[in-house]
């Protein structure tokens, strides 16, 4: 393998390696933490769930005896044969009853509408919950894989290193210091009329002393004079 294609090979493995530990970086730590927040809030709304259905069951409760109650003395009343003071007692005790018994409705409706609202918050939480937790289970998997790929790409590129020469593997690990992704170039040829020559990492054009030196002496290595990467003629094969 000549020098070029081996530098295209480390680089290969090095961008590899590169997009590897970025999508491990990527996947959140706080994920677990998101998820013991929901559960919490989760057990909150339950909670409070369970403390306004008890009440509203009492609500119920007491309108069903308020109900009977104004139902009794209705009948007393058309019964008849009360004396007036008695009459005037069991018209303010109705109206009074009647008025207990809006005021407990009210409560109930609201009561049952505050039932719905927290009912929703509940599946709400319960549906981002199994989200989560499915996700949190994809990406432990996610990240054992790339852990173990990341080990296997650096020791790929160990190898590859050392079949280097030394002053190819000092330029290419200076390079890479420098820029984070390519450092390994093609040059990108443009034929308009005359073809011209550019530098593809950064589009200088390149003159055409150094186009000549890059196609008469292949056995160098030759970077470019802006950007100082590596940079090579693609061949069929590349
Ligand atoms: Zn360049």
């Amino acid at each position: 393998m000549g020098v070029i294609e081996t530098l295209k090979k480390v680089q290969e493995i090095s961008l590899l390696i590169e997009a590897y530990e970025e999508e491990l970086e990527r996947i959140p730590a706080d994920a677990e933490r998101m998820l013991d927040d929901l559960r919490e809030k989760l057990e909150e709304a339950k909670k409070i769930y369970h403390e306004k259905e008890l009440s509203l069951k009492k609500s119920e409760g007491e309108l069903e005896i308020e109900k009977d109650a104004l139902k009794e003395k209705e009948s007393k009343l058309n019964k008849g044969g009360t004396n007036p003071k008695e009459l005037k007692a069991l018209q303010d005790d109705i109206e009074a009853r009647k008025k207990h018994i809006r005021l407990i409705e009210e409560e109930v409706k609201v009561a049952k509408d505050e039932l719905s609202t927290i009912k929703a918050k509940i599946e709400e939480y319960e549906q981002a919950i199994s989200k989560l937790a499915e996700r949190i289970g994809g990406e432990a998997n996610r990240k054992e894989e790339l852990k173990a790929l990341l080990s296997k790409k650096r020791s790929e590129l160990e190898e590859a290193l050392k079949e280097l020469p030394e002053d190819a593997r000092k330029l290419f690990l200076t390079l890479k210091k420098i820029y984070k992704h390519e450092v390994v170039a093609p040059v990108e040829i443009v034929e308009e009329g005359k073809p011209k020559y550019y530098c593809s990492a950064c589009s200088i054009q390149l003159s055409k002393s150094e186009v000549d030196s890059l196609k008469r002496d292949k056995k160098s290595l030759h970077t470019c004079p802006y950007c100082g990467r590596i940079i090579y003629f693609k061949t069929k094969s590349s």
